[in-house]
């Protein structure tokens, strides 16, 4: 099953592809982790991206689309795959239809503007394996380290309030349009994102039929 994750930052897509995909077996491939991995580690395609994600605004799509391009032709992919944080424009989508992708559904998870904002001031990420957080709705034990592999927690830069606002004009204008396009295709299903995290699963679950 290929399965596109939809919905503004801080819907909960990161958290729910972490439990979704080891339900159904199947990997996460997550744009956002990719390019943070990428600029950590200095790579040319980190070095690209950097002033793009810093500043609340998205990577060119040619630099995404080749992302994903690779990640998708790897062994695992062969049996579906989560995509968490693509497509998020009309020539991205376009260019998964181009590479012969064919998308089972689209689980858009809705959250206003307001408890986006509320989110994000209280995400965290483990610095070293990339896990998400949040210090009230999913904390760890002491919200000092991170619970699966012990790294310290940080604030991703990108979640200060000014570059939120930012990204959040992005995905309005931007990203938001993808929804009529997979409408158009019979593919969106809609689930709350103000739900619990295990109540939120349950519904995609359920919208998937699995
Ligand atoms: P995320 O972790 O999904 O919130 O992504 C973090 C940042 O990475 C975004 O704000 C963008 O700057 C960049 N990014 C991630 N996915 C994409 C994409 N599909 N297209 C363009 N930029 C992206």
């Amino acid at each position: 099953m290929n399965i596109i994750l939809f919905g503004p930052p801080g819907a909960g897509k990161g958290t729910q592809a972490e439990i979704i995909c080891q339900k159904l077996n199947i990997p996460t491939v997550s744009t956002g982790a990719v390019l943070r991995e990428a600029m950590k580690n200095g790579t040319p395609t980190g070095l690209k991206a950097k002033q793009y994600v810093e500043a609340g605004e998205l990577v060119p799509d040619a630099v995404v689309t080749a992302i994903i391009k690779d990640r998708l032709s790897e062994p695992d992919c062969a049996n579906g795959y989560i995509l968490d944080g693509f497509p998020r424009t009309i020539p991205q989508a376009e260019a998964l239809d181009a590479m012969g992708v064919k998308i089972d559904a689209v689980l858009s998870i809705e959250l206003s503007d307001e408890e986006i904002v509320n989110r994000l001031s209280n995400r965290r990420l483990c610095g070293v394996c990339g896990a998400s957080y949040h210090l009230l709705y999913n904390p760890t034990k002491d919200n000092v380290h991170c619970d699966k592999c012990g790294g310290e927690l940080i604030t991703r830069k990108d979640d200060d309030p000014k570059v939120v606002m930012n990204r959040l004009d992005t995905y309005h204008s931007q990203t938001e349009p993808l929804k009529a396009f997979y409408n158009a295709k019979g593919l969106v299903k809609t689930v709350s994102g103000s739900d619990t995290i295990p109540e939120i699963t349950r519904h995609i679950l359920a919208e998937l039929g699995t």
